[in-house]
């Protein structure tokens, strides 16, 4: 097995996750089986507790895991499930040997940074990779070198060049080049300072990736190759992108692929990338133009909501358009700084954002309401389901202050309600219904043509569900339950008649949706969306 450890230098955000991602994708495309693994230095266990503002999405995977959104990238663009265990934090490998401890598997030994918890880092790895049957282990380490909760993965990094041998480790270093707005000039100054640090480590990259708004000249990739002690053509221009799915094209036009397997002794094979280049082409053509509206509070932030945004430009991909998104911040409704009408105005359709708590929720209850009304197509997601129902008790059934117990829990109609096996659960990381449930979708209702399935399997994240009491009352007016959970008849679609295209999920199809198999919800609303029959997918 061959391990590439990516690090990142100068700062975040620049794009480290998508590069992982796609060198993964280049190497699976090579044809060798490949995994990927996402270290987060912070002590949370896992993403599940964290404000999607610190954090963006939280990204649930099959096995119920909330994890990194570059779990989200990794899956897309390897077209294959992950585990949670692809995860690591701090918190995770710290709890582990803490129990350990207890246990007494140190016995007489004074437990410390190095080596238990290096070790316990580097078989957290290993197992990953022996799990995964992977020829090659791709080792995301999240933040910037020199970041002090980073050490002890840098250093169980380091520690696997000695253990391994050079021919099967390999160091990716993805760092930021400016380009000074004066005078147009690329600065490596900061990229050659993360490349000091990460030696003082005793990490030597391999590859130096440089992250930069343009294409890096030669006499610029010199400077770097020089300060850097790389080859020239270990460094390897990445320069911003039009379109995220294009990043692995361009990493192959600079031959990082061919590098990297040669360093791994591998053989260099031609990828695979026919369909993914023809993704990418019809992605970026003049194709015309739809507006989305996403309807939710944390919409200041684009990644809190990351992989319903790709599910929408999947299925657009496959509907030859391209979506723009009209950002509905809930609360500036619910503040009265903008009408529902306004909010929906010049959109084609709108997604109705999952979310937590208070905030925003009413506004949300307008939007809604408004695109009933307006009869634009509307698809819910989880607390997007629960507060359309929430609005159709409301307005269609009468029931006046209707609610789910999560905001209002003394309210007199609560038509969402907590999950019975939640009531008692106290502790709140990693314990709401969590990852991939069988969904029995019913004949006869357009949520079973659009899947031209009775069974599917889609993933959730939740602790609140429609309130059984209400269901008969909310069919009786048009809001039919579409699917039900297999596991104590839950309710997980529903979808009104009276209208074009109103269908809500208890569940969230946006983890599963690939850039090449647009998950088959997201493709109906997008069909909708674009005036055509959303139940003719032509799979
Ligand atoms: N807050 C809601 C619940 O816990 C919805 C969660 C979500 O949208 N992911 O059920």
């Amino acid at each position: 097995m061959k391990f590439v450890f990516i690090t990142g230098g100068v700062m975040s955000s620049v794009g480290k996750g998508i590069t992982t991602a796609s060198m993964a994708m280049l190497f699976s495309r090579m044809g060798y089986s490949v995994t990927a693994i996402k270290i987060d230095p912070y002590i949370n266990v896992d993403a599940g507790t964290m404000n999607p503002y610190m954090h963006g999405e939280v990204y649930v995977t099959e096995d119920g895991g909330e994890t990194d959104l570059d779990l989200g990238h990794y899956e897309r663009f390897l077209d294959r499930d992950l585990s949670k265990e692809n995860n690591i934090t701090t918190g995770k490998v710290y709890s582990r040997v803490i129990e350990k401890e207890r246990r007494g598997d140190y016995l007489g030994q004074t437990v410390q940074i190095i080596p238990h918890v290096t070790d316990e880092i580097k078989n957290t790895i290993k197992k990953v990779g022996k799990d995964s049957g992977a020829d090659v282990v791709f080792v995301e380490i999240g933040g910037t070198v020199g970041d002090i909760e980073g050490l002890p993965f840098l250093e169980a990094a380091r520690q696997f060049m000695v253990d391994m041998g050079p021919s099967n480790v390999a160091y990716v270093h993805v760092a930021y080049v400016p380009v000074l707005p004066q005078t147009g000039e690329h600065k490596t100054k900061p990229l050659q300072h993360s490349v000091y640090e990460l030696r003082r480590i005793g990490i030597q990259p391999n590859l130096i990736v440089a992250r930069s708004p343009r294409h890096l000249s030669l006499s610029v990739k010199r400077k770097i190759a020089l300060y850097g002690s790389v080859p020239v053509e270990a460094v390897i221009s990445n320069p911003d992108s039009p379109s995220i799915y294009k990043v692995p094209i361009q990493l192959h036009e600079e031959r990082l692929d061919i590098q990297l397997a040669k360093m791994l002794g591998l053989e260099a094979r031609e990828p695979e990338l026919g369909d993914w280049r023809e993704f990418v082409e019809k992605q970026l053509s003049d194709n015309p133009r739809v507006r989305i509206g996403m309807v939710g509070k944390y919409t200041s932030l684009h990644d809190s909501y990351i992989s319903i945004r790709e599910a929408v430009v999947h299925a657009s991909v496959k509907e030859g358009v391209t979506s723009e998104f009209k950002w509905i911040e809930t609360t500036d409704v619910e503040k009265g700084r903008l009408s529902p009408e306004e909010a929906l105005e010049g959109v084609g359709g709108a997604i109705i954002l999952p979310g937590f708590g208070a905030r925003g929720a009413e506004g949300k209850i307008s939007v809604i309401r408004a695109a009933r009304e307006g009869g634009v197509p509307l698809l819910g997601i989880c607390f997007g389901l629960q507060m359309t129902v929430v609005e159709f008790a409301r307005n269609v059934l009468g029931l006046k202050d209707a609610h789910s117990t999560e905001i209002d829990p003394r309210t007199p109609h609560p038509v969402i309600t907590i999950l019975e096996e939640q009531k008692n659960v106290e502790y709140l990381g990693g314990t709401m219904r969590l990852g991939g449930y069988e969904i029995e979708l019913v004949k006869g209702t357009m949520v079973h043509s659009i899947y031209g399935r009775d069974v599917i399997v889609e993933r959730h994240r939740h602790r609140y569900e429609v309130n059984p009491k209400y269901i008969g009352k909310l069919e009786d007016a048009g809001l039919k339950v579409s699917g039900w959970s297999k596991e104590g008849k839950r309710v997980e679609f529903v979808e009104y008649k009276n209208h074009r295209f109103y269908i809500a999920t208890q569940a969230h199809p946006e983890f599963k949706s690939r850039p090449l198999k647009p998950s088959p919800i997201y493709w109906a609303f997008l069909r909708a969306v674009t005036g055509k029959s959303p139940v003719d997918l032509a799979r």
